[in-house]
């Protein structure tokens, strides 16, 4: 039997997203407001479906919205860094982005009592620094790249990328990279505003959305036998009630297909058990 593997990772950054990018207007605030009724929405559905989830919450979320953070830990989900400001790590310094992954991470230890196993970075801005200060920090993963799509994959370190030259490859790492794409995430379909220029979204059909997301795992089923496919919400986007009602239907349909609903931490040691000796994709 095929093992199929799919992890739902929420990105609760509400307002943190808004304010790291200076959209501190008072309507822009209530749109992150709205998350605290949508992770009331989520945690619910998955309850009561038994699906445990991965969510990466910045510690300005975390202390802003204490219940909400709280909440999502009592539901037993696993909780990974989303740093603590959500500025991109791309604008900031070596020692700038350490401090952000450590006070990311302190947030969410006051709050689970445990380091974060996992990472996501900001906008998925990893900075030519971000995978060595993760693999310093002793983090298990990061979910922010898009080499593959269904198996996951060693992070390398040190690439020499130059405009007239081939690539030289770094050295692959002890990190594990749990692989995503904006083709699974429902921010550039449904909220992804000009923000700079205080453009209003132009949402998709959320109904014709879910049926990309259904067949990215129907293509896996077909052609793999083992895999992990990653989707990426944000409570505050698909917490809208037309969306929760497709977010259910992929649910239910993902399990009549015969996914198995993971944490991202629980699907490295899966990664880890199938690829003993990781998988590189250096100079591939
Ligand atoms: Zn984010």
């Amino acid at each position: 039997m095929a093992d199929l593997f799919v992890c739902l990772s929420f990105d609760h950054d509400n307002v943190a997203a808004g304010i790291a990018r200076d959209m501190v207007s008072i309507a822009a605030i209530s749109r992150g407001d709205f998350g605290i009724t949508a992770v009331r929405r989520l945690l619910a559905l998955l309850a009561e479906r038994r699906i445990p989830s991965t969510w990466f919450i910045p510690g300005h979320t975390t202390e802003s919205y204490p219940s909400c953070a709280h909440a999502v830990h009592a539901g037993g989900h696993e909780i990974g860094n989303h740093g603590w400001t959500h500025r991109s790590p791309l604008i900031l310094n070596r020692d700038g982005e350490a401090e952000e992954l450590m006070s990311g991470s302190m947030a969410i230890e006051a709050l689970t009592g445990r380091r974060p196993r996992g990472y996501r970075a900001p906008g998925r801005d990893l900075s030519p620094h971000s995978v060595d200060l993760l693999v310093d920090e002793g983090f298990l993963y990061d979910s922010s790249m898009m080499g593959q799509d269904y198996i996951p994959y060693q992070a390398r370190t040190g690439d020499r990328v130059a405009l007239l030259d081939p690539m030289e490859f770094g050295a692959d790492t002890a990190l594990v990279e749990m692989p995503v794409h904006w083709s699974l995430d429902d921010k550039p379909y449904f909220e992804a505003t000009g923000a700079e220029a205080g453009a209003p979204p132009r949402p998709m059909n959320a109904r014709l959305v879910v049926e990309t997301w259904i067949d990215e795992f129907r293509y896996m089923k077909k052609h793999l036998d083992w895999g992990v496919l990653t989707y990426t919400f944000h409570p505050h986007v698909i917490g809208r009630g037309h969306r929760m009602l497709v977010l259910e239907h992929l649910l239910a349909v993902l399990r009549r297909e015969g996914a198995t609903f993971l944490t991202l931490e629980d699907a490295v040691t899966e990664y880890r058990r199938k690829f003993p000796d990781g998988v590189s994709l250096r100079g591939r």
